[in-house]
């Protein structure tokens, strides 16, 4: 349903938090952000509201580089562990999906064929495990496993992936559910949604369908699966829009 990104100097579970709330009006049964900690990525997430999710933020929960989501459920019912963001089964990828999978049993089934201990009952975790999967050496980029991951999946998404392989960044992609790029000073971030992003930037890009984007605390880089695309950012007037 909503998600929003951020990566910068700044810590970034407040401002998770803050942009969720934003999204809120929008309605969810879930919430849950993921923050890259100096080794592992760290998972706050339940069937809450953002304000109940915010009190129980656990008291460390450091990290300049996350990703949030709250959930309208499609696949499972709401539930902790059905909550966004989903974790691949080594950690070392999160991932928060807006839409529906169209295949995703079949993918489910695949995986659980291989060994992969499913923790969920989303079609969302399909997508962490494919994309922890696709980074089998030091030379695929996560831009190619997400890639990768893309070209075996049908259906819906904005997505937004965390790995903790590549602490700097974080991939966005868009085939039918928004995703808009919120540019600020040293910092990026991210959204479903312009409402998360008023209090940020006025300097916006919104991806079109079968692009995707990485996003670093010094800038962006927006692509397709063929190419680079430049997308200059738009100025938005939020008084007046
Ligand atoms: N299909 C996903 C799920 O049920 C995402 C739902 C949403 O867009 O919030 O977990």
């Amino acid at each position: 349903c909503g998600i929003v990104g951020y990566v910068g100097a700044k810590p970034a579970a407040p401002i998770l938090v803050d942009g969720l709330a934003r999204l809120e009006y929008r309605g969810y049964d879930s919430a849950g952000v993921a923050v890259l900690g100096p080794s592992e990525i760290r998972l706050h997430r339940d069937a809450v509201r953002v304000r109940e999710l915010e009190a129980s933020l656990p008291k460390r929960f450091a990290g300049k580089t996350g990703i949030g989501h709250t959930r309208w459920a499609t696949h499972g019912v709401p539930s902790q562990r059905n909550a966004h963001p989903q974790l691949s089964a080594d950690g070392r990828v999160a991932v928060v999906h807006n839409g529906i999978i169209d295949n995703a049993s079949q993918l489910r089934a695949e995986l659980a064929a291989d060994g992969v201990e499913l923790t969920s009952d989303t079609d969302t975790e399909v997508l962490a495990h494919l994309i922890a999967r696709a980074h089998t050496s030091d030379t695929t980029t996560l831009e190619q496993a997400v890639l990768a991951t893309l070209d075996r999946i049908e259906g819906t998404y904005g997505l937004a992936v965390l790995d903790r392989a590549h602490p700097d960044r974080i991939v966005v992609a868009r085939n039918g559910s928004p995703i808009i790029l919120g540019i600020g000073d040293r910092e990026m971030h991210v959204a479903s949604d312009t409402a998360a992003l008023v209090r940020y930037t006025k300097q916006v890009v919104h991806l079109d369908d079968g692009e995707l984007a990485t996003l670093k605390a010094d800038g962006y880089q927006t692509f397709t699966r063929d190419a680079r695309t430049t997308k200059t950012a738009v100025t938005v007037d939020w008084d007046t829009s």
